[in-house]
């Protein structure tokens, strides 16, 4: 078996609403983000807590990513599984727990097979336990996800205890999302095979329908995907029309696409001056709605206004220069340099060039497409990048 299956659990959001999109992602590379290595990070603190707390022996994982906050997801994670884990063995005394087990579901999917974080079979009620370290908050209640992996526990596990119901659980304290759907084992039997058998036989073939929908995000083939490419510009052309009361026909320009599954490079180009205009009325459309329910308290059906991430600060510094001093602790200062901008306020602009100008260099700016209609001008990049330009 590879590391991923075609048909995994992790993706199954997409392959069942969407079945060819598990063929046709196989075409494009399986790229890692910095989130993804977090998660991978994070995932290996809570594998070795939980052994830990089971009195397995392992090294404690290293990595740049296990900040404070990290830790304290991982800890609620641990002790979520703790809670579970305690609650189960008042009626089963001998529960199985299983973590980072491969679980095959190829049963009702070809190939398939997931890697669930943990699992505690028992009579009477199996648990799958999910941790997720993403922004996005994630739904529990007939997560196929969590039901896939719970199928696959069924296989491994439902000979040795007498399981009549499967708990499944997603701990995602980034967005204080720790919450349990429970399902009768005959629920999710009939689940897998009335409506995962038929649509992962399509999945496995690259058959069915081209469906766009919100589990297109993170899909690979979403640039180049012409029913995604399809559904956006006939939303465009609705809304255009609507606020400008122009002709629907000359709203969307006339696109006619070769492929019908997969965009070409011409075919992408003609569509951005389009895409730019629908991204600038999103953004437009988000910036009202936002203000209007932040500032306003207008109410957007479906949305709510939740309080983003806040970074911890001392209520008052000199008090806790204070308090530090006091307490013995006396290396609590840093020196550092003021900025260019203080520097030239400190010296003033002639005296600042004259004494500093030679130091002073910027470097290149980021990269951006935009317009030809933009009015700077186009870089270069046939030409060999300087690291540095010297400002006289
Ligand atoms: S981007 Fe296209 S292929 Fe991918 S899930 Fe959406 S509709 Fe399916």
């Amino acid at each position: 078996m590879g590391k991923h299956a075609l048909l995994s659990a992790s993706s199954s959001h997409r392959w069942l609403n969407c079945t060819p999109s598990a063929r046709l992602e196989e075409y494009y590379p399986d790229t890692s983000t910095r989130y993804a290595e977090e998660g991978t990070a994070a995932h290996e603190l809570c594998e070795y807590k939980v052994k830990h707390y089971l009195h397995g022996r392992m090294p404690r994982p290293q990595s740049e990513f296990y900040t404070e906050q990290i830790e304290r997801y991982t800890d609620v994670y641990l002790h979520f599984f703790a809670d579970t884990l305690e609650e189960v063995k008042q009626t089963c005394p001998v529960p199985l727990v299983m973590v980072e087990k491969q679980l095959d579901y190829s049963n009702y999917a070809p190939d398939g097979f997931g890697t669930a974080d943990c699992i505690i079979a028992a009579d009477g009620t199996m648990h799958v336990i999910d941790f997720k370290t993403g922004f996005q908050y994630v739904e529990v209640r007939e997560n196929p996800q969590l039901m896939l992996y719970g199928l696959g526990a069924l296989n491994a596990c439902s000979w040795m205890y007498d399981i009549q119901q499967v708990a499944l659980s997603i701990v995602q304290p980034r967005v204080d999302n720790v919450a349990t759907y429970t399902c009768s084992v005959e629920e999710l039997i009939r689940w897998g095979n009335t409506y995962v058998k038929p649509r992962a036989a399509l999945a496995y073939q690259g058959k069915g329908k081209l469906v766009p929908g919100e589990h297109c995000r993170f899909c690979r083939h979403q640039a180049h995907c012409v029913a995604r490419a399809e559904e956006a510009l006939h939303l465009a052309q609705e809304e255009f029309c609507e606020l400008d009361g122009t002709d629907k026909t000359d709203a969307v320009p006339n696109v006619r696409f070769k492929n019908p599954a997969t965009l070409d490079h011409r075919e992408i180009e003609a569509l951005l001056p389009m895409l730019h205009r629908i991204s600038e009325w999103i953004d437009e459309v988000f910036a009202y709605v936002s203000e209007e329910a932040i500032q306003h308290g207008v109410i957007w059906k479906g949305y709510k206004v939740v309080e983003g991430r806040s970074v911890r600060r001392f209520t008052d510094e000199k008090q806790v220069e204070q308090v530090a001093v006091a307490a013995g602790y006396l290396d609590i200062y840093k020196k550092s340099l003021i900025t260019l901008t203080e520097f030239e306020k400190l010296m003033g602009k002639k005296k600042f060039q004259e004494i500093l100008g030679g130091l002073v260099c910027r470097p290149p700016g980021k990269l951006t497409l935009v317009p030809e209609t933009d009015k700077r001008p186009a870089v270069d990049l046939t030409a060999a990048p300087d690291e540095f330009t010297a400002l006289d």
